[in-house]
Parts: C-alpha cells; structure tokens; sequence
C-alpha cells in the first residue's frame, strides 16, 4: 500500500470556539470524503481539542492534533501540557518543532528531541517539523540544515520507530508569506529528507514515512505540489482557516 496522503491544517492561535465549531461543520458540510490511504489532520488550539475531536468523530480517517507538548513529563511546570494528557485525551497526533516554535519560544533540536521521546513514550504521532530560513535558502545550504535538523531530533531514535513519524518540510521564507516554494523545489527537498531517513534506517522504513510540505499551500497550488513524487500532502496554515479553500486542498492528494 502507498504511503499515506495527509491535509494537516494548522489553526495556530486563530478562531473563537465558536468560529472553530463552525469551521469544522463546514469542513464535514463539504465532504471530506477519504480513500483507506488518505487523512485529514486539524491541529487546533488545546482548549479546542475536545469539541472539535466530537464534532469530527463519525468522519472516518479525520483526527485531531495537538500543536505542540512539553519536553517534561509532568509536575511543576505552569501553563504546559504534556504527552501525557494528549494520550489521556485520546489525541493521535503532535505537532513538533513547528518553526514559529523554533523561532518565538527557542525549542532547539535537542529540546525538540525530548519532545519526540514523550511523544512516542504515550504512543502519539509526531507531526515533526523541519525547514531553512531565507538565508540558509540564499546560502545554498538548505540540504546540510535540515539534515542537521533531522539528526539531531530523531536519529536517536529505534530505526522502527521512524515509521510513527510523520515530517513537515516547511521553509520559514515560505510561511505565512504567501511565497511558495516551486514543486520543483519541494520534490527536491522532499526527496532529499527521504535519501536522510533511508541513510539511518533503511530505504523501506524511508518509503513509508509520509512528508508534507509547508509554505503557502493554497486551493489553487495545492494540486501541483502535491502531485510530485516525493510530496504526500500538506500541512497548512492560512488557507485551512477556510473552509472551501481547505475542501479544495484536502481534495487535491493524491489518490492511489
Ligand atoms: C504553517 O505555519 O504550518 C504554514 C504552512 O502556514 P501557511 O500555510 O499560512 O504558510
């Protein structure tokens, strides 16, 4: 079977609950009708997590992701939340290392490794996230960093234990700037975060783990960049606010 197609939306600190509630009404109102090898993801504030995984729950392979969780297990650490209580939740999914996390709240790659590690110590899949900045992209040497990126947070890791993750390619010049990188420029990318993960574990386990690109993705490129090889979806922020945008995306994977 192909590696999963997944449309993870990324809500960020946006909506209401009201708005959020209504947003995932519509979403389901539009059809998100799925093959076995496809997904939809919601990563949605916490406090949303809860009414938004009942609002989706007769929808088959529709889950909903945390953005983020702490890199400590549990006890004294005011305003976090854990690994722990995602699972407790019943929440499948995590968003990690997300470069405005990077960025805002200085999560390097070994506190994003910590995160990994309790992630996976309570079962939930990372959403793991790794892209250059516009100076790296300048310089030339996108394909060193995020190797770097990648070593330094999972290859600490059982080779098997890659097959839980799935990676987000995200360049930070293409975020929220309504800059896409090229497909060209995304395959070439994706293929070379596949080329790492086979490098440490394998060309079969690599063959699984599903990439997606991040930067822009819209109604109207989402088609084009996820048609390349080595593209297994998106992971979007702005336009899956929308919810005819996000129908339009989520009915842009490919399809086996
Ligand atoms: C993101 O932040 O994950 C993202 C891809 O944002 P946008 O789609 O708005 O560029």
């Amino acid at each position: 079977m192909m590696r999963k197609q997944i449309a993870a939306a990324n809500w960020k600190m946006n909506l209401s609950l009201e708005q959020a509630e209504a947003l995932a009404d519509q979403l389901i109102a539009g059809n998100m009708t799925l093959s076995a090898d496809q997904q939809v993801l919601l990563a949605v504030p916490f406090p949303y997590l809860l009414p938004i995984k009942n609002k989706i729950s007769l929808q088959s392979n529709v889950f909903v992701a945390a953005q983020n969780c702490a890199a400590t297990k549990n006890g004294a650490y005011t305003g976090e939340v854990s690994a722990e209580m995602l699972k407790g939740m019943d929440i499948a999914y995590v968003i990690i290392g997300h470069s405005e996390r990077r960025e805002y709240y200085h999560e390097d790659n070994k506190i994003l490794a910590d995160k990994v590690n309790l992630a996976l110590e309570y079962g939930i899949k990372p959403v793991f996230c790794c892209g250059e900045p516009l100076s790296i992209r300048e310089a030339g040497t996108q394909n060193s960093y995020v190797e770097l990126q990648l070593k330094e947070s999972l290859f600490h890791l059982e080779k098997e234990q890659l097959r839980n993750f799935i990676i987000a390619y995200e360049p930070i010049w293409a975020i929220g700037t309504g800059k896409t990188a090229s497909s060209d420029q995304a395959q070439d990318m994706h293929a070379h975060i596949r080329s790492v993960i086979a490098s440490y574990a394998g060309q079969e386990i690599a063959d699984s783990v599903s990439i997606l690109y991040g930067g822009s993705v819209k109604a109207a490129n989402a088609a084009e960049i996820f048609g390349k090889k080595d593209v297994d979806g998106g992971l979007v922020g702005g336009a899956s606010l929308i919810a005819t945008e996000y129908n339009t995306i989520i009915n842009s994977l490919k399809r086996s």
